[in-house]
């Protein structure tokens, strides 16, 4: 197996912000010249998630407000008492989503639906700087 690396660097506002990676990683893909195979995208970091969702502002604004029914921000949580923090609600929500996607390459190109995208959502109650990992596996 053959492994092309690359890395898309970003800077976040937080709270929930999605940021659409989907050409970041056509990118890396074109880059390698890999035809058949494996994209694999990975989010560094315990507060930030990667997913699959259309990219438009109604189904973004419907998974905010799933997220905010299921993990309320203003919770009472163990994170926050024990290590003086803020941050519980998007380090549970960086869990339940997961880090990474893998999505199949052919012919040169993401096997994404058309509605389809990959998106980046962080989740932290600050702004950050983000490093998205993306290998193509041959
Ligand atoms: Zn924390």
């Amino acid at each position: 197996m053959t492994v092309h690396g690359g890395r898309l660097a970003l800077q976040t506002e937080g709270h929930g912000q999605v940021v659409d990676l989907t050409e970041g990683v056509a990118s890396v893909l074109r880059a390698s010249g890999v035809a058949q195979g494996v994209a694999t995208v990975f989010a560094v970091g315990a507060t930030v998630a990667v997913t699959t969702i259309e990219y438009e502002p109604g189904a973004l604004r419907d998974l905010q407000e799933l997220l905010d029914r299921l993990i309320d921000p203003r919770g009472d949580y163990h994170h926050n008492r024990l290590n003086r923090d803020s941050n519980a609600h998007a380090h549970l929500r960086a869990a339940l989503i997961g880090p990474s996607e893998s999505i199949p390459v052919a012919e040169g190109r993401l096997l994404l639906g058309t509605w389809q995208q990959v998106v980046l959502l962080d989740f932290d109650d600050r702004p950050r700087r983000r490093t998205v990992v993306v290998q193509i596996c041959a």
